[in-house]
């Protein structure tokens, strides 16, 4: 193996961080063998901390209505062939039954920016959620909000909320978000969650268009400055009826690579081999807990609604029931010698 990217990959697991030049470096001339080496790395720091165990998360996607335009984005408020649709919560509450009942102890509910979902709204679904499954964690993924906001959904009991940054750098941001979307209000959000009690998560999409090494070198010093509790990355995909229709794809690879590097950063992260990945690659999670990760989110939402949050194309998972998801993501999981766990999945660390 090339000496100088072993000399920074052993630098990396001994500091937990490099300087940007040594990212920059490192991400560039990495190898298949140094790829191979970094996850022997990364295995063993999650098996340290987390063993075998895969921690898993009730996706219900509750909502894709968004007041918001982000370039990238298959629901994205200008693509009028969207068909919209809203859960009641009702139909939330119903999604965590089939949830429980199937060994789920977190729920993640995301969305869309719906300004139908006020914080009233909002609040009044967390308590329901929490008093009828008090064992259960719960997640909120749902954008930009003000300070009071947050503390309204903390106070009414969410545990968790992932708010991934897009980008760290400031330049790369305004070409992913129109003028109304700033980094800077992004990065305020994220502070105020940690301020305010919330186990975090930010992230980014790997080849997102536009996206330099160095970039992503901006994004793992955000990441290692913030130090929050999770990480979601997960390749850009293209969606037909976005301005980056025509936009190729993030690669496995380097998000593995990421994957990995993250988990040397954040030995505690709760980092998950997200759906995106599984859709560039058929065995793309199983290959991102090879390559470090501890997570997995398989999909609540009911079938009718799936194919309607399509924040890319060819997402997977579409058609199948919850109880399908969950029995195809033990079997994937025993597959490689991991387990799915029953329990809330905290995080083991102080940060
Ligand atoms: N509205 C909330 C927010 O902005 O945080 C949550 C929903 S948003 C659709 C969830 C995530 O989907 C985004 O943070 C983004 O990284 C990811 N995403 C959107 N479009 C994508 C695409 N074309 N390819 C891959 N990931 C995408």
């Amino acid at each position: 193996m090339n000496h100088t990217v072993k000399t920074l990959i052993d630098k990396l697991e001994q500091n937990g961080v490099l300087n940007r030049d040594e990212f920059v470096r490192l991400i560039d001339s990495r190898t298949g063998e140094a790829a191979e080496y970094l996850f022997g790395k990364a295995c063993k720091i999650r098996h340290a901390v987390y063993d075998h165990e895969v921690y898993m998360r009730g996706l219900i996607e509750f909502t894709n209505y968004c007041k918001n335009d982000c370039y990238y984005c298959g629901i994205r408020r200008s693509n009028r062939e969207a068909e919209r649709y809203r859960l009641t919560p009702g139909q939330i509450l119903d999604c965590c039954a089939a949830g429980y009942g199937l060994g789920f102890r977190t729920f993640v509910l995301q969305g869309g920016e719906d300004p139908y979902y006020t914080d009233e709204r909002m609040v009044e679904i967390i308590r329901a959620i929490k008093t009828q499954w008090p064992d259960c964690a719960l997640t909120l993924s749902i954008g930009e909000k003000s300070r009071e906001s947050y503390k309204l959904f903390r106070e009414a009991g969410a545990d968790r909320y992932l708010l991934r940054h897009e980008t760290a750098n400031a330049a790369h941001y305004e070409k992913l978000h129109p003028a109304d979307l700033t980094l800077k209000n992004r990065k305020r959000c994220l502070h105020d969650l940690k301020e305010i009690g919330f186990q975090v998560g930010c992230g980014f999409m790997v080849g997102s268009p536009f996206q330099s090494t160095e970039c992503i070198a901006d994004d793992l010093l955000f990441i290692k400055e913030l130090a929050p509790h999770m990480v979601g990355i997960g390749p850009f995909i293209a969606h037909h009826q976005t301005p980056f229709a025509d936009e190729k794809p993030g690669t496995m690879e380097l998000t593995l690579f990421l994957l990995a590097i993250i988990r040397l950063m954040l030995p505690c992260v709760l980092l998950p081999a997200t759906t995106a990945l599984g859709t560039i690659h058929p065995t793309g999670r199983e290959k991102g807990i090879l390559a470090g990760a501890n997570v997995v989110m398989p999909n609540l939402s009911p079938t009718s609604v799936r194919k309607k949050y399509m924040l890319y194309d060819n997402k997977i998972c579409t058609g199948d029931e919850a109880a399908e998801c969950r029995m195809c993501m033990h079997r994937r999981m025993e597959s490689i010698g991991y387990h799915l766990t029953v329990s809330r999945g905290d995080h083991r660390g102080t940060i």
